[in-house]
């Protein structure tokens, strides 16, 4: 068993997406272990990000990502981190496979509906972000 984070970013929020993207995971036999919303401050968003801090989109992604309410879940399967990028698409989402997140709900590069942690390592201290161990249910 393997765990990733995974956000429904502000878009997919405010969009009404929440229990769309939900029901596509637990319909991909995907345990939801944790969920919350949270509105992230901007100082959140920078440490959430923090591997990106060089990138040029760096400033505009931490204020997106703390413009509004993001639903964080920590998701719990088989091969969940590869499984939970299959099902979200490619990050630009005009190359994102049809039916996929994504491909589906995306509006533009950076407003792309969802996260997913992309290894153990970023999954571990992307978890660790925003949950404690009392949050999480076995
Ligand atoms: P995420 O980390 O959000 O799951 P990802 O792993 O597919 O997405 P990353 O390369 O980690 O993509 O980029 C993080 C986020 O930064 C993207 O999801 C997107 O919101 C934004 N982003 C990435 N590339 C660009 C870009 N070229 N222009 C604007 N925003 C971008
Ligand atoms: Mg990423």
């Amino acid at each position: 068993m393997e765990r990733t984070l995974s956000i429904i970013k502000p878009d997919g929020v405010s969009r009404g997406l929440i229990g769309e993207v939900v029901r596509r995971f637990e319909k991909n036999n995907i345990r939801i272990a944790a969920i919350k919303m949270i509105n992230m401050t901007k100082i959140q968003a920078q440490g959430f990000y923090a591997v990106h801090k060089e990138r040029p989109f760096f400033a505009s992604l931490t204020d997106f990502m703390s413009s509004g309410p993001a639903v964080v879940m920590v998701l719990e399967g088989e091969n969940v981190i590869s499984k939970n990028r299959e099902l979200m698409g490619a990050t630009n989402y005009k190359e994102a496979a049809p039916g996929t997140i994504r491909a589906d709900f995306a509006t533009d590069i950076e407003k792309n509906v969802v996260h997913g942690s992309d290894s153990p390592q970023s999954a571990a201290f992307e978890i660790g972000y925003f949950f404690n161990s009392f949050e999480i249910i076995d």
